[in-house]
């Protein structure tokens, strides 16, 4: 290992083999997801730096787990024993923002925040929102093909990447995607490497598109004495006859909102059921926030709706907190899981009912326009029988998602907190095609092995 220590040391100016200097660098925000001890962190400023790590971790045969900002939910960024950790994070300038062509091209540390701050400059904007938005990497976003909540109206991260520049597992760079807003040129490896969480090659460069910036917002909380009655109007309002098309509707359930209240002092009301946020955009966004909160009061909501952008923004920062406000409760197991979006109804008493079988706090909340709920199980992480008991819930809630033809990761991905349930969901034939395109990209498994597929 020393002779590898001494040649990463030849051609990257910043290499941390203290071990004390390192636990910065070995985990993500997934707490209960295994890290290991990595022999060297590479914290690369450059191409050139990138470049020289995997061509060394490709000769010496060592596992590369790519970092970026390292608020990943599913371990994805967590060291490997004996391997580097590559962190790109410093490799965060925008390199051109082309208001006319409506792109901009990054380096893989751009804090998505950053980029959309840039973009609104110009009247444009950056659309994928993750709740993390404010402190996780393009890089990161497009490596776990991050979602967040405007998914319902303006897609997922794929969405809105045009190329990419990556280094594969060989030390190879490869140039993928097209300017062009349409282009059927070759397989789309563009599209592999999204969501690939480290695993196909390091994402270098990216072009993204940005979008006009939409005129209005209108926003609309509504509050039910249900979470059946907040679920039946997200139904309502994905059906065609409204003529609604909401950007976000987002659930917070009465856990949640006590949660929210007890970190914001936002004031919600706790004795609700639960709490849907919506929001819409363009010319028509008051009147749709209108016919959307008849539709909510049809299932008795008290409703409260403005088409003030900085307000509506403020109400949309409540389920923000969500997490972080959970996770002052106790330790939490977040969990990710999408159904189809009739779906959803079951999917919220399959979860009522596991609480209460395992005698756990389930705080749910997430991205109901998409069928995407983070049931998150709050419990005290020094009792053994609590912990085994959160992690039977949550195995369950996997379960769940899956029986009612749902995924086991509708945004945070695979990593190092799923791997064991995939084979619930993807078929063996399935995933041994994924592994022969695994061996295409990375012929010696260096890239974040045992992780994501
Ligand atoms: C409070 C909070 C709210 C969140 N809300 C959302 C949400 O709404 N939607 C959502 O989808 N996620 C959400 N997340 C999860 C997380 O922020 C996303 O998964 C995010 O995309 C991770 O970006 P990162 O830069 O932190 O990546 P990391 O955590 O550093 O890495 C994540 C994965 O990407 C790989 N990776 C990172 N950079 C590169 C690169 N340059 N090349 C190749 N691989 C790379 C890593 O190896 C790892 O597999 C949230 C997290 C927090 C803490």
């Amino acid at each position: 290992m020393s002779e590898l220590i001494d040649q990463l040391r030849h051609h990257i100016r910043a290499v941390i083999v203290d071990p004390d200097a390192m636990p910065a660098y070995t985990r993500d925000q997934c707490i209960l997801a295994p890290a290991g001890t990595p022999v060297a962190v590479v914290r690369a400023g450059s191409v050139a730096e990138v470049e020289s790590t995997i061509r060394l971790a490709f000769e010496h045969r060592v596992p590369v787990v790519t970092r970026g900002a390292g608020t990943g939910l599913a371990g994805a960024a967590n060291a490997l024993d004996g391997g580097i950790v590559l962190d790109v994070s410093t490799m965060n300038q925008i390199l051109d923002l082309d208001p006319v062509a409506r792109t901009a091209t990054v380096q893989p540390g751009v804090i998505n925040a950053q980029l959309d701050t840039a973009a609104r400059k110009h009247g444009l904007w950056y659309v994928p929102d993750p709740g993390s938005r404010d402190i996780s990497s393009i890089g990161g976003n497009i490596a776990t093909n991050a979602g967040g909540m405007c998914c319902a109206k303006y897609g997922v991260t794929a969405d809105h990447v045009l190329t990419l520049t990556a280094v594969l597992g060989s030390g190879e760079v490869v140039h993928t995607g097209a300017l062009t807003r349409k282009n059927v040129a070759g397989l789309d490896l563009t599209k592999l490497l999204i969501g690939s969480e480290g695993t196909l090659g390091v994402i270098i460069e990216a072009t993204v598109k940005l979008l006009a910036r939409p005129s209005n917002t209108a926003t609309m909380v509504a509050t039910f004495p249900s979470v059946r009655s907040a679920i039946m109007t997200v139904l309502a309002l994905s059906g065609p006859e409204n003529g609604i098309e909401a950007a976000a509707i987002e659930l917070m359930d009465r856990t949640t909102v006590q949660a929210v209240n007890a970190m914001t002092k936002m004031g919600l009301d706790e004795e609700c059921g639960a709490i849907l946020l919506a929001q819409f955009d363009g010319r028509e966004s008051a009147e749709q926030a209108s016919t959307a909160a008849q539709v909510a009061q049809a299932n008795g909501a008290e409703v409260f709706y403005t088409d003030d952008p900085d307000e509506g923004a403020a109400l949309m920062d409540a389920r923000r907190a969500a997490l972080p406000a959970l996770e002052r409760l106790g330790t939490t197991l977040l969990d990710d899981v999408a159904v189809p979006v009739p779906r959803l109804p079951e999917l919220l008493k399959r979860i009522d009912e596991i609480s209460a079988r395992h005698g756990v706090t389930i705080g749910t909340f997430g991205h109901a326009a998409d069928g995407n709920l983070h049931p998150t199980i709050v419990f005290d992480a020094n009792d053994e029988q609590a912990r085994d008991r959160a992690q039977q819930a949550f195995d369950q809630i996997v379960s769940a998602a899956v029986e009612l033809g749902g995924t086991i990761s509708g945004e945070h991905g695979i990593g190092a907190l799923k791997i064991r349930y995939l084979s619930q969901q993807v078929g063996s034939v399935e995933r041994a095609l994924m592994s022969r395109i695994k061996d295409a990209f990375d012929p010696r498994h260096i890239l974040n092995p045992t992780r994501a597929y």
